[in-house]
């Protein structure tokens, strides 16, 4: 008598698809294929398929759907926190062995296979004196990253991500691979920018990039003990910024490890970043206020733009991680004090980064034809986050991350950015009532039954 369960025999109907890069629970790939870059987050999917192509994704979701599996599409896993508890009905479909990049130098545009890492994107515009909407993140996904709206350092001058795309190429939950932009399946194309993973799976995207190959950028740094000094000097600072000018600042907690840099390891710091589309002598005079805090690392200078992914040393590769995060509309030194006591020195606090990153400009309008995302609802973004090696430290700096979310209550309105949210079912809080109303719509025209899973579920 056969011992499989009805997912399982559903499942092995997808064998030999993705030219047998297909993995089902007990076979030897399956642990390695399931794994996401946060690694704290256990996916059991009834199956990891890894198509290379977009005909294999078709057949993946025309085999799914007769299977009577959901399917969740991954690129990397960044944000596949969400994602727990919900794909054991679901065929897991691993994009990162559909990668490539190619650049239109003439009309600055990158075709960027749907699991793509931005890194990727860098690399290949550079030679071309052009730079990308990414995020400060490396290895993160161009699709996921665009689909949810796209926080980058230029993203004061030029709004989210989102708005850059110029067209889709994705397999709808009926199989079929469309191409979709401005005049064609406009209303699909419009949910894809912001609305997240809910609508199809992206085989390409189309990005507009800038014309911009250096930029004055950079890093300043001081001991943990100047949180407060530091953070209200870098509040007040926003207030009078123009919109060329993109940073966050940090309160950062390291453990002490040997992989560490010195200046590191074992110590709470302050770090302010930031990209200024300045020349030299006018971003010396904007950054003097922070210089004059005399910090103890300053490297801002002119840098070439492709050396940006690695300005706010993410991290790269497998990492366990759980966070928080909220919009906050403005921050008054009651706001920066709560900040700093929830997640500065002497807090107590287990996690590793408290941060607010600057929004306003361009990310705090719509523009002309935006997508179902048009703009980022408050002046900054707050973002907790700790290192999750275990299920207990993983819980920790979850609860520390929504007390410091708590802390900031009177100063938000609950709303969120959909890149930053950890959990699912927060994607209301990131659209316009009627924005939100259309989504779920179009979710139901081009997904009647349900069959994609999506990090941000919009059904
Ligand atoms: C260290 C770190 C730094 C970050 N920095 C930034 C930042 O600066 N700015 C910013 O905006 N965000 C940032 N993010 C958030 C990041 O953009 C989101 O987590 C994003 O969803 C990651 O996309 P991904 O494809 O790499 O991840 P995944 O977890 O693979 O994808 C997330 C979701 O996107 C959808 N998706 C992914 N690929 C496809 C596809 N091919 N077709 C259809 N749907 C797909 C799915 O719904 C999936 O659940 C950061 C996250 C981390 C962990």
């Amino acid at each position: 008598m056969s011992t499989l369960s009805p997912t399982d025999r559903a499942a092995d109907a997808l064998r030999g698809l993705c030219g047998g890069d297909v993995h089902l629970p007990g076979d030897p790939g399956y642990d390695a294929a399931r794994i996401p870059w946060n690694v704290s987050v256990d996916l059991r999917p009834a199956a990891v398929a890894v198509p290379r192509s977009a005909q294999d994704v078709v057949d993946v979701v025309r085999a799914a759907r007769r299977a009577g599996l959901r399917v969740a599409p991954m690129s990397t896993g960044h944000a596949a926190a969400p994602l727990a508890g919900r794909v054991e009905d679901a065929v897991l479909l691993r994009l990162h062995g559909l990668t490539g990049v190619s650049i239109d130098a003439e009309r600055r545009v990158a075709r960027v296979l749907g699991g793509t890492i931005w890194q990727d994107v860098v690399e290949a515009a550079a030679p071309h004196g052009l730079a990308a909407l990414h995020g400060s993140s490396p290895d993160v996904a161009v699709t996921g990253y665009t689909l949810g709206g796209g926080l980058s350092w230029f993203g004061r001058s030029h709004g989210l991500a989102c708005h850059h795309v110029v067209a889709i190429e994705v397999v709808t939950s009926d199989g079929v691979l469309r191409r979709v932009d401005a005049t064609h399946d406009e209303d699909l194309f419009w949910a894809l920018r912001g609305g997240g993973g809910g609508f199809g799976v992206v085989t390409a995207i189309e990005v507009a990039l800038l014309a911009v190959a250096d930029v004055h950028a950079g890093l300043m740094l001081w001991p943990g003990q100047m949180a407060s000094e530091v953070t209200h000097a870098w509040a007040r600072w926003t207030r009078r910024l123009p919109v060329t000018v993109t940073s966050s600042l940090r309160l950062l907690s390291f453990p002490a490890m040997p992989e560490l840099p010195p200046f590191l390891s074992g110590r709470q710091v302050v770090v302010m970043d930031a990209v200024l589309q300045e020349d030299d002598h006018s971003a010396r005079l904007l950054l003097q206020p922070l210089r004059d805090l005399a910090p103890e690392m300053d490297t801002f200078g002119r840098v070439p733009a492709d050396s940006l992914t690695r300005l706010h040393m993410d991290p790269e590769g497998p990492t366990p991680s759980a966070g928080g995060h909220v919009l906050v509309d403005s921050l008054p030194p009651a706001a920066v004090d709560a900040f700093v006591a929830a997640a500065g020195p002497g807090s107590g606090t287990s996690l590793l980064a408290a941060e607010l990153r600057h929004l306003g400009g361009a990310l705090g309008r719509s523009p002309r034809g935006a997508g179902a995302l048009g703009h980022l609802r408050g002046e900054y973004a707050a973002f907790f986050v700790g290192i999750a090696a275990t299920p207990e430290m993983g819980a920790e700096a979850a609860a520390d991350a929504s007390r410091a979310v708590a802390a900031l209550e009177p100063w938000s309105r609950g709303r969120v950015f959909p890149n930053f949210a950890e959990e699912g079912t927060l994607l209301p809080h990131a659209h316009r009532r009627r924005d939100w109303a259309r989504l779920r719509k179009v979710a139901a025209s081009v997904d009647p039954d349900g069959l994609l899973v999506a990090n941000h579920p919009v059904r």
